[in-house]
């Protein structure tokens, strides 16, 4: 078994202007692709290759910081691709109302989430995530960081490499991060947060269930 490269599920030119066909065509061809050619390179001939990115990424530095770093963003790019969308629709109520109760409006979550982006160090990922306590939080990891790693379910992310941003934004990381919402698939970050509830919910039955046992 080998990680497999997948194709973007839109066009290289489907973000513009926001995001230029260029730098898609180099970000998913280049960027991604040498990701996931190097995991299969780092675990070719071992067991790891018939783990999932999940078992990889959660074993973290146990695997290896060359195979869990890699792995990760491998995870990552794949996630992200699936945050964008071309022409993306107006957001709806639910989440709208989600981020109006944990971050006290939609403009205040976007003003965090871009504070969050513009105060990361060098390269990383800009993530909503469902805590452990069941809030929604804005996580800022350096590098390959992953929420699945703290235990935390992925909501939303926005890649803040330079390779995502620099050939129409150069250095300004703002700007780049002001055109997001532009194309930021909210039916996505909407299902995700609908099934986070859901596995929230779960984990705090098993949880009283274990209390209730003695387990
Ligand atoms: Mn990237």
């Amino acid at each position: 078994m080998s990680f497999l490269y997948l194709d973007l599920p839109f066009q290289t030119s489907a973000l513009e202007p926001f995001i230029s066909d260029r730098t898609m065509t180099v970000h998913h061809g280049k960027h991604y692709q040498k990701y996931v050619r190097t995991l299969n390179e780092l675990t070719a001939n071992s067991k790891m290759s018939d783990e999932t990115l999940e078992e990889i990424i959660i074993k973290g530095d146990l695997v290896g910081k060359a195979i869990a770093q890699n792995a990760g963003q491998v995870w990552n790019h794949e996630f992200f691709w699936k945050c964008l969308l071309p022409e993306g629709p107006k957001p709806s109520k639910l989440p709208l109302e989600f981020l109006d109760e944990q971050f006290g409006s939609a403009q205040e979550f976007e003003d965090d989430f871009t504070k969050a982006a513009l105060t990361l160090f060098g390269s990383g990922w800009v993530w909503v995530v469902r805590d452990t306590n069941g809030a929604l939080k804005i996580e800022a990891l350096e590098n390959a960081g992953n929420p699945l790693t703290h235990g935390q379910v992925p909501l939303l992310v926005c890649d803040v490499w330079e390779h995502a941003y620099y050939l129409d934004y150069q250095s300004e990381r703002g700007k780049y991060i002001s055109q997001f919402w532009s194309v930021l698939n909210w039916k996505f970050f909407e299902e995700n947060i609908r099934a986070s509830e859901s596995l929230q919910n779960r984990a705090n039955q098993r949880m009283r269930y274990e209390n209730q046992m003695g387990l």
